[in-house]
Protein backbone atom coordinates (compact mmCIF):
# COMPACT_ATOMS: atom_id res chain seq x y z
CA UNK A 1 0.00 0.00 0.00
CA UNK A 2 1.72 3.46 -0.70
CA UNK A 3 1.74 5.93 1.32
CA UNK A 4 -0.58 7.92 -0.79
CA UNK A 5 -3.18 5.64 -0.53
CA UNK A 6 -3.24 4.96 3.11
CA UNK A 7 -3.27 8.43 3.73
CA UNK A 8 -6.44 9.34 1.27
CA UNK A 9 -7.86 6.65 2.84
CA UNK A 10 -6.84 7.56 6.59
CA UNK A 11 -8.29 11.49 5.82
CA UNK A 12 -11.53 10.02 4.35
CA UNK A 13 -12.07 7.93 7.70
CA UNK A 14 -10.91 10.37 10.23
CA UNK A 15 -11.97 13.62 8.31
CA UNK A 16 -15.01 14.11 11.16
CA UNK A 17 -18.03 14.80 9.19
CA UNK A 18 -16.93 14.97 5.53
CA UNK A 19 -18.71 12.93 2.74
CA UNK A 20 -16.56 10.17 2.22
CA UNK A 21 -16.10 9.92 -1.68
CA UNK A 22 -16.71 6.68 -4.35
CA UNK A 23 -12.87 6.22 -4.50
CA UNK A 24 -12.09 7.28 -0.91
CA UNK A 25 -14.45 3.83 -0.40
CA UNK A 26 -13.00 1.82 -2.42
CA UNK A 27 -9.40 3.06 -1.37
CA UNK A 28 -10.20 1.93 1.90
CA UNK A 29 -11.36 -1.52 1.25
CA UNK A 30 -8.28 -2.06 -0.73
CA UNK A 31 -6.31 -0.31 1.78
CA UNK A 32 -7.10 -0.45 5.44
CA UNK A 33 -7.07 -3.24 8.01
CA UNK A 34 -10.41 -4.85 9.39
CA UNK A 35 -9.43 -3.80 12.80
CA UNK A 36 -8.99 -0.43 11.31
CA UNK A 37 -11.66 -0.27 9.30
CA UNK A 38 -13.97 -1.46 12.35
CA UNK A 39 -12.30 1.15 14.94
CA UNK A 40 -13.21 3.97 12.69
CA UNK A 41 -16.82 2.57 11.82
CA UNK A 42 -17.28 2.18 15.63
CA UNK A 43 -16.13 5.71 16.13
CA UNK A 44 -18.50 7.23 14.28
CA UNK A 45 -21.18 4.83 15.65
CA UNK A 46 -21.12 6.14 18.77
CA UNK A 47 -20.86 9.80 17.05
CA UNK A 48 -24.23 9.25 15.62
CA UNK A 49 -25.97 6.93 18.64
CA UNK A 50 -24.04 7.84 21.83
CA UNK A 51 -27.34 6.39 23.50
CA UNK A 52 -26.49 4.01 26.30
CA UNK A 53 -28.91 0.85 24.11
CA UNK A 54 -28.82 -0.63 21.18
CA UNK A 55 -32.30 -1.53 19.68
CA UNK A 56 -34.22 -4.73 17.77
CA UNK A 57 -37.79 -5.03 16.97
CA UNK A 58 -40.24 -7.71 17.49
CA UNK A 59 -42.58 -8.29 14.52
CA UNK A 60 -43.38 -11.43 12.09
CA UNK A 61 -42.73 -12.13 8.64
CA UNK A 62 -46.21 -13.02 6.97
CA UNK A 63 -45.14 -13.90 3.10
CA UNK A 64 -48.82 -13.31 1.40
CA UNK A 65 -47.97 -15.32 -1.72
CA UNK A 66 -45.08 -17.19 -3.45
CA UNK A 67 -46.82 -16.86 -6.56
CA UNK A 68 -43.94 -15.24 -8.83
CA UNK A 69 -43.91 -13.93 -12.42
CA UNK A 70 -40.37 -13.08 -12.05
CA UNK A 71 -37.18 -15.63 -12.34
CA UNK A 72 -34.70 -14.34 -10.00
CA UNK A 73 -32.05 -17.15 -9.65
CA UNK A 74 -30.93 -16.42 -6.35
CA UNK A 75 -34.60 -17.72 -5.20
CA UNK A 76 -35.74 -20.86 -4.10
CA UNK A 77 -38.73 -19.42 -2.78
CA UNK A 78 -40.98 -18.87 -5.45
CA UNK A 79 -43.83 -21.16 -7.22
CA UNK A 80 -45.20 -20.75 -11.20
CA UNK A 81 -48.38 -19.85 -11.21
CA UNK A 82 -49.90 -22.87 -11.66
CA UNK A 83 -47.69 -24.89 -9.74
CA UNK A 84 -49.07 -27.34 -7.28
CA UNK A 85 -47.11 -25.55 -4.23
CA UNK A 86 -48.02 -22.11 -5.28
CA UNK A 87 -49.97 -20.34 -2.33
CA UNK A 88 -51.94 -17.40 -1.55
CA UNK A 89 -53.18 -16.80 2.09
CA UNK A 90 -56.71 -15.97 3.55
CA UNK A 91 -57.44 -12.87 5.42
CA UNK A 92 -58.02 -15.50 8.09
CA UNK A 93 -54.32 -17.22 7.90
CA UNK A 94 -52.97 -13.72 8.12
CA UNK A 95 -54.84 -12.68 10.99
CA UNK A 96 -54.39 -15.41 13.26
CA UNK A 97 -50.83 -14.78 12.57
CA UNK A 98 -50.68 -11.23 13.37
CA UNK A 99 -52.50 -12.45 16.61
CA UNK A 100 -50.13 -14.90 17.81
CA UNK A 101 -47.60 -12.25 17.14
CA UNK A 102 -49.40 -9.61 19.44
CA UNK A 103 -49.46 -12.58 22.39
CA UNK A 104 -45.75 -12.08 22.16
CA UNK A 105 -45.85 -8.80 22.48
CA UNK A 106 -44.85 -7.67 18.21
CA UNK A 107 -45.69 -4.37 17.20
CA UNK A 108 -45.62 -4.73 13.51
CA UNK A 109 -45.58 -6.98 10.19
CA UNK A 110 -43.29 -7.43 7.12
CA UNK A 111 -45.36 -8.54 4.87
CA UNK A 112 -43.92 -9.44 1.16
CA UNK A 113 -45.13 -11.88 -1.39
CA UNK A 114 -44.07 -12.64 -4.94
CA UNK A 115 -44.90 -10.74 -8.03
CA UNK A 116 -48.32 -12.24 -8.40
CA UNK A 117 -50.38 -12.04 -11.61
CA UNK A 118 -53.73 -10.07 -12.28
CA UNK A 119 -57.13 -11.89 -11.90
CA UNK A 120 -57.15 -13.02 -15.09
CA UNK A 121 -54.18 -15.80 -14.42
CA UNK A 122 -56.05 -18.88 -16.16
CA UNK A 123 -54.30 -20.65 -13.05
CA UNK A 124 -56.32 -19.31 -10.41
CA UNK A 125 -53.27 -17.82 -9.14
CA UNK A 126 -54.13 -14.13 -9.77
CA UNK A 127 -55.24 -11.32 -7.62
CA UNK A 128 -57.17 -8.10 -8.44
CA UNK A 129 -55.49 -4.82 -6.95
CA UNK A 130 -58.86 -4.49 -4.91
CA UNK A 131 -57.39 -7.69 -2.88
CA UNK A 132 -54.30 -5.75 -1.38
CA UNK A 133 -56.37 -2.84 -0.43
CA UNK A 134 -58.85 -5.32 1.50
CA UNK A 135 -56.11 -6.73 3.09
CA UNK A 136 -54.98 -3.85 4.27
CA UNK A 137 -57.96 -2.29 5.78
CA UNK A 138 -58.36 -5.52 7.15
CA UNK A 139 -55.48 -5.50 8.74
CA UNK A 140 -55.44 -1.75 10.01
CA UNK A 141 -59.14 -2.25 11.05
CA UNK A 142 -58.54 -5.58 12.86
CA UNK A 143 -55.53 -4.97 14.67
CA UNK A 144 -55.26 -1.26 14.80
CA UNK A 145 -51.88 -1.26 17.19
CA UNK A 146 -49.78 -3.20 14.56
CA UNK A 147 -47.62 -1.21 12.34
CA UNK A 148 -47.50 -2.42 8.42
CA UNK A 149 -44.36 -2.72 6.66
CA UNK A 150 -45.58 -3.83 3.34
CA UNK A 151 -44.92 -4.36 -0.24
CA UNK A 152 -41.14 -4.25 -1.29
CA UNK A 153 -40.41 -1.75 -4.62
CA UNK A 154 -40.64 -4.81 -7.28
CA UNK A 155 -44.09 -5.78 -5.94
CA UNK A 156 -45.21 -2.12 -5.86
CA UNK A 157 -43.93 -1.40 -8.90
CA UNK A 158 -45.65 -4.71 -10.56
CA UNK A 159 -48.97 -2.91 -9.01
CA UNK A 160 -48.38 0.03 -10.68
CA UNK A 161 -47.71 -1.91 -14.19
CA UNK A 162 -50.50 -4.77 -14.04
CA UNK A 163 -53.29 -2.48 -13.09
CA UNK A 164 -52.36 0.34 -15.12
CA UNK A 165 -52.17 3.25 -12.23
CA UNK A 166 -49.73 6.09 -12.14
CA UNK A 167 -46.89 5.76 -9.21
CA UNK A 168 -48.43 7.90 -7.12
CA UNK A 169 -51.58 6.60 -7.35
CA UNK A 170 -50.59 3.18 -6.65
CA UNK A 171 -48.60 4.37 -3.29
CA UNK A 172 -51.31 6.82 -2.06
CA UNK A 173 -54.32 4.05 -2.29
CA UNK A 174 -52.14 1.41 -0.62
CA UNK A 175 -51.25 4.26 2.04
CA UNK A 176 -54.61 5.48 2.25
CA UNK A 177 -55.56 1.63 3.07
CA UNK A 178 -53.28 0.96 5.85
CA UNK A 179 -49.94 0.76 4.54
CA UNK A 180 -47.78 2.42 6.77
CA UNK A 181 -44.04 1.71 5.56
CA UNK A 182 -42.16 0.11 2.66
CA UNK A 183 -39.19 -2.65 2.87
CA UNK A 184 -36.04 -1.69 1.17
CA UNK A 185 -36.35 -5.57 -0.23
CA UNK A 186 -35.59 -6.33 -4.00
CA UNK A 187 -32.73 -4.08 -4.48
CA UNK A 188 -30.07 -6.45 -4.64
CA UNK A 189 -27.29 -4.40 -6.49
CA UNK A 190 -29.18 -1.38 -7.77
CA UNK A 191 -27.06 -2.37 -11.20
CA UNK A 192 -28.60 -3.28 -14.45
CA UNK A 193 -25.51 -5.52 -15.49
CA UNK A 194 -26.09 -7.69 -12.48
CA UNK A 195 -29.89 -7.27 -12.58
CA UNK A 196 -29.86 -8.63 -16.23
CA UNK A 197 -28.26 -12.03 -14.98
CA UNK A 198 -30.05 -12.63 -11.68
CA UNK A 199 -32.99 -10.60 -11.53
CA UNK A 200 -34.89 -11.47 -14.33
CA UNK A 201 -37.97 -10.45 -14.78
CA UNK A 202 -37.68 -7.42 -11.81
CA UNK A 203 -37.68 -4.08 -11.43
CA UNK A 204 -34.40 -2.30 -12.90
CA UNK A 205 -32.41 -0.34 -11.32
CA UNK A 206 -34.39 2.76 -11.56
CA UNK A 207 -37.77 1.96 -10.96
CA UNK A 208 -36.87 0.50 -7.52
CA UNK A 209 -35.53 3.77 -7.02
CA UNK A 210 -38.67 5.58 -8.65
CA UNK A 211 -40.63 3.52 -6.00
CA UNK A 212 -38.84 4.55 -3.13
CA UNK A 213 -38.64 8.29 -4.24
CA UNK A 214 -42.34 8.48 -4.94
CA UNK A 215 -42.85 6.82 -1.70
CA UNK A 216 -40.20 9.16 -0.20
CA UNK A 217 -41.85 12.47 -1.71
CA UNK A 218 -45.49 11.48 -0.05
CA UNK A 219 -43.83 11.36 2.91
CA UNK A 220 -43.25 7.97 3.83
CA UNK A 221 -40.59 5.93 5.38
CA UNK A 222 -38.69 3.06 3.97
CA UNK A 223 -35.68 0.96 4.57
CA UNK A 224 -33.06 0.06 1.95
CA UNK A 225 -30.67 -3.18 1.61
CA UNK A 226 -27.77 -4.69 -0.16
CA UNK A 227 -27.39 -8.49 -1.03
CA UNK A 228 -23.47 -8.12 -1.57
CA UNK A 229 -21.44 -11.45 -2.58
CA UNK A 230 -22.18 -12.98 -5.43
CA UNK A 231 -21.10 -11.09 -8.87
CA UNK A 232 -21.08 -7.82 -8.43
CA UNK A 233 -17.52 -6.08 -8.27
CA UNK A 234 -15.99 -3.82 -5.41
CA UNK A 235 -17.25 -0.41 -7.34
CA UNK A 236 -20.74 -1.95 -7.86
CA UNK A 237 -21.28 -2.37 -4.84
CA UNK A 238 -20.20 1.25 -4.59
CA UNK A 239 -22.21 2.32 -7.46
CA UNK A 240 -25.77 0.97 -5.58
CA UNK A 241 -24.76 2.34 -2.11
CA UNK A 242 -24.18 5.71 -4.24
CA UNK A 243 -27.56 5.43 -5.70
CA UNK A 244 -28.86 4.78 -2.41
CA UNK A 245 -26.78 7.66 -0.76
CA UNK A 246 -27.82 10.19 -3.76
CA UNK A 247 -31.66 9.24 -3.24
CA UNK A 248 -31.50 9.68 0.63
CA UNK A 249 -29.84 13.25 -0.21
CA UNK A 250 -33.65 14.24 -1.68
CA UNK A 251 -36.16 13.80 0.65
CA UNK A 252 -34.14 11.49 3.90
CA UNK A 253 -36.59 8.64 3.67
CA UNK A 254 -34.54 6.12 4.40
CA UNK A 255 -34.90 5.12 7.84
CA UNK A 256 -31.81 1.86 7.67
CA UNK A 257 -29.46 0.32 5.83
CA UNK A 258 -29.61 -3.90 5.86
CA UNK A 259 -27.05 -5.55 3.45
CA UNK A 260 -26.09 -9.03 3.73
CA UNK A 261 -24.00 -12.09 2.01
CA UNK A 262 -25.93 -14.20 -0.80
CA UNK A 263 -26.40 -17.74 0.45
CA UNK A 264 -26.23 -19.59 -2.34
CA UNK A 265 -27.84 -23.13 -1.39
CA UNK A 266 -29.87 -24.77 -3.88
CA UNK A 267 -30.12 -21.80 -6.24
CA UNK A 268 -28.90 -21.70 -9.86
CA UNK A 269 -26.86 -19.00 -9.03
CA UNK A 270 -25.14 -20.75 -6.44
CA UNK A 271 -24.17 -23.40 -9.48
CA UNK A 272 -22.02 -20.31 -10.92
CA UNK A 273 -18.24 -20.87 -11.27
CA UNK A 274 -16.49 -19.81 -8.19
CA UNK A 275 -13.64 -17.41 -7.60
CA UNK A 276 -11.12 -19.13 -5.30
CA UNK A 277 -10.13 -16.94 -2.33
CA UNK A 278 -6.76 -18.37 -1.14
CA UNK A 279 -4.59 -15.39 -0.99
CA UNK A 280 -1.97 -15.43 -2.65
CA UNK A 281 1.54 -16.42 -1.02
CA UNK A 282 3.39 -13.52 0.70
CA UNK A 283 -0.06 -11.48 0.01
CA UNK A 284 -0.75 -8.51 2.91
CA UNK A 285 -2.90 -10.13 5.86
CA UNK A 286 -5.97 -7.82 4.54
CA UNK A 287 -5.47 -8.15 0.85
CA UNK A 288 -8.86 -9.39 -0.69
CA UNK A 289 -9.80 -11.02 -3.27
CA UNK A 290 -11.02 -9.09 -5.80
CA UNK A 291 -14.44 -10.12 -8.38
CA UNK A 292 -13.70 -9.60 -12.94
CA UNK A 293 -17.72 -9.36 -12.58
CA UNK A 294 -18.23 -13.13 -14.34
CA UNK A 295 -17.84 -15.10 -11.52
CA UNK A 296 -19.27 -16.08 -7.91
CA UNK A 297 -17.25 -14.83 -4.89
CA UNK A 298 -19.16 -15.27 -1.83
CA UNK A 299 -18.83 -12.89 0.83
CA UNK A 300 -17.82 -14.50 4.30
CA UNK A 301 -18.16 -12.94 8.16
CA UNK A 302 -14.89 -10.83 7.25
CA UNK A 303 -15.95 -9.50 4.12
CA UNK A 304 -19.54 -8.93 6.19
CA UNK A 305 -17.83 -7.03 8.70
CA UNK A 306 -15.92 -5.10 6.14
CA UNK A 307 -18.27 -4.37 4.59
CA UNK A 308 -20.67 -2.88 7.48
CA UNK A 309 -17.92 -0.57 8.81
CA UNK A 310 -17.35 0.80 5.01
CA UNK A 311 -21.16 1.24 5.25
CA UNK A 312 -21.01 2.88 8.03
CA UNK A 313 -18.64 5.39 6.96
CA UNK A 314 -19.88 6.28 3.31
CA UNK A 315 -23.51 6.82 4.47
CA UNK A 316 -23.50 9.79 6.17
CA UNK A 317 -26.89 10.81 5.68
CA UNK A 318 -28.57 7.11 6.45
CA UNK A 319 -29.35 6.99 10.44
CA UNK A 320 -29.30 3.16 11.02
CA UNK A 321 -27.54 0.10 10.06
CA UNK A 322 -28.46 -3.32 11.08
CA UNK A 323 -27.00 -6.32 12.12
CA UNK A 324 -27.74 -9.24 9.95
CA UNK A 325 -27.48 -12.00 12.71
CA UNK A 326 -30.12 -14.01 11.00
CA UNK A 327 -27.53 -14.60 7.81
CA UNK A 328 -24.31 -13.89 9.83
CA UNK A 329 -25.25 -15.89 13.16
CA UNK A 330 -25.51 -14.26 16.61
CA UNK A 331 -21.67 -14.09 17.43
CA UNK A 332 -21.27 -12.10 14.10
CA UNK A 333 -24.72 -10.18 14.97
CA UNK A 334 -23.19 -9.59 18.09
CA UNK A 335 -19.59 -8.39 16.81
CA UNK A 336 -21.69 -6.03 14.15
CA UNK A 337 -22.43 -4.11 17.00
CA UNK A 338 -18.87 -2.71 17.19
CA UNK A 339 -18.54 -2.73 13.35
CA UNK A 340 -21.08 0.48 12.56
CA UNK A 341 -24.79 -1.53 13.67
CA UNK A 342 -26.69 -0.28 16.19
CA UNK A 343 -29.67 -2.23 15.55
CA UNK A 344 -29.68 -6.10 15.99
CA UNK A 345 -33.20 -5.83 13.65
CA UNK A 346 -35.68 -8.29 14.51
CA UNK A 347 -37.02 -10.99 16.57
CA UNK A 348 -39.22 -12.51 13.84
CA UNK A 349 -41.95 -14.93 15.14
CA UNK A 350 -42.70 -17.87 13.31
CA UNK A 351 -44.63 -20.96 14.38
CA UNK A 352 -43.00 -24.21 14.81
CA UNK A 353 -40.04 -23.36 12.74
CA UNK A 354 -37.65 -25.75 11.24
CA UNK A 355 -34.92 -25.55 9.25
CA UNK A 356 -34.83 -27.85 6.02
CA UNK A 357 -31.35 -26.98 4.42
CA UNK A 358 -27.92 -24.87 5.00
CA UNK A 359 -27.21 -23.07 8.43
CA UNK A 360 -29.72 -22.07 11.00
CA UNK A 361 -29.76 -20.07 13.38
CA UNK A 362 -32.09 -19.53 15.88
CA UNK A 363 -32.93 -16.85 18.68
CA UNK A 364 -35.72 -15.64 21.00
CA UNK A 365 -35.91 -12.19 22.31
CA UNK A 366 -34.45 -12.50 25.05
CA UNK A 367 -31.06 -14.39 23.50
CA UNK A 368 -31.40 -11.00 21.40
CA UNK A 369 -31.55 -9.04 24.46
CA UNK A 370 -28.70 -10.89 26.16
CA UNK A 371 -26.24 -10.38 22.94
CA UNK A 372 -27.15 -6.85 23.54
CA UNK A 373 -26.20 -6.79 27.27
CA UNK A 374 -23.21 -8.81 27.06
CA UNK A 375 -21.64 -6.05 24.53
CA UNK A 376 -21.88 -3.68 26.61
CA UNK A 377 -25.57 -1.88 26.01
CA UNK A 378 -28.68 -2.09 27.50
CA UNK A 379 -31.06 -3.72 25.39
CA UNK A 380 -34.33 -1.56 23.92
CA UNK A 381 -36.96 -2.59 22.25
CA UNK A 382 -38.01 -0.09 19.02
CA UNK A 383 -40.61 0.60 16.76
CA UNK A 384 -40.27 1.09 12.97
CA UNK A 385 -39.13 4.41 13.08
CA UNK A 386 -36.51 3.18 15.69
CA UNK A 387 -38.08 4.79 18.60
CA UNK A 388 -37.94 3.50 21.94
CA UNK A 389 -40.91 1.33 23.19
CA UNK A 390 -40.65 2.57 26.96
CA UNK A 391 -42.99 0.05 28.29
CA UNK A 392 -42.44 -3.65 28.29
CA UNK A 393 -45.79 -5.11 28.27
CA UNK A 394 -44.30 -8.10 30.63
CA UNK A 395 -40.65 -8.98 32.36
CA UNK A 396 -37.89 -9.46 29.85
CA UNK A 397 -35.23 -10.30 32.34
CA UNK A 398 -32.54 -11.58 29.82
CA UNK A 399 -31.24 -14.44 32.51
CA UNK A 400 -34.41 -16.08 30.91
CA UNK A 401 -35.47 -17.47 27.86
CA UNK A 402 -37.79 -19.59 29.25
CA UNK A 403 -41.51 -19.19 27.54
CA UNK A 404 -40.36 -16.67 25.10
CA UNK A 405 -40.39 -17.67 20.71
CA UNK A 406 -37.97 -18.80 18.80
CA UNK A 407 -37.28 -18.94 14.87
CA UNK A 408 -35.27 -20.97 12.82
CA UNK A 409 -33.72 -19.23 10.12
CA UNK A 410 -32.18 -20.86 7.01
CA UNK A 411 -30.18 -18.38 4.99
CA UNK A 412 -30.55 -20.40 1.66
CA UNK A 413 -30.98 -17.88 -0.98
CA UNK A 414 -29.55 -14.60 -0.71
CA UNK A 415 -32.93 -14.32 0.80
CA UNK A 416 -33.29 -15.79 4.38
CA UNK A 417 -35.81 -18.59 4.03
CA UNK A 418 -37.54 -18.72 7.32
CA UNK A 419 -39.28 -23.10 7.16
CA UNK A 420 -42.17 -24.05 8.81
CA UNK A 421 -43.37 -27.80 8.77
CA UNK A 422 -40.88 -28.86 6.48
CA UNK A 423 -41.57 -25.94 3.88
CA UNK A 424 -40.02 -23.03 3.13
CA UNK A 425 -42.03 -20.39 4.17
CA UNK A 426 -40.65 -16.59 3.59
CA UNK A 427 -38.99 -15.20 0.41
CA UNK A 428 -37.32 -11.53 1.50
CA UNK A 429 -36.10 -10.99 5.11
CA UNK A 430 -35.26 -7.63 3.58
CA UNK A 431 -36.16 -5.26 6.44
S1 LIG B 1 -36.83 -12.97 -5.16
FE1 LIG B 1 -38.95 -12.23 -5.10
S2 LIG B 1 -39.31 -11.40 -7.17
FE2 LIG B 1 -37.49 -12.73 -7.33
S3 LIG B 1 -38.32 -14.76 -7.94
FE3 LIG B 1 -38.17 -14.74 -5.66
S4 LIG B 1 -40.22 -14.12 -4.99
FE4 LIG B 1 -40.05 -13.54 -7.16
Amino acid sequence: MSVTAVGAAAAALTGGNRRMTDTEAIEAYENLSIHELGRRAHARTLELHPERYRTYVIDRNINYSNVCTAKCIFCNFKADPGDTDAYILSFDQIGRKIEELIDIGGTQILMQGGLVPDERDPHGHGLPFSWYLDLLRFIRDRFPSIHIHAFSPPEIWAFHQVFGMTLEDTIKRLRDAGLATIPGGGGEILVDRIRDKISIGKTRSWEWLAVMREAHRQGMKTSCTMMMGHIETIEERIEHMRLLRDLQDEYGGFTAFIHWPFQPENTPLGRWKRLPVDLPAGAEPHRRPRNDGRHLLLADAHEYLVWLAISRLYFDNIPNLQSSWVTMGPKIGQLALFFGANDMGSVMMEENVVSQAGTTYRLSENEIRRLIADAGWQPQQRDQYYRPISAPKRDRGVGSAAGMPAITASPSAGLVQLEAHGRRIAPDVAR
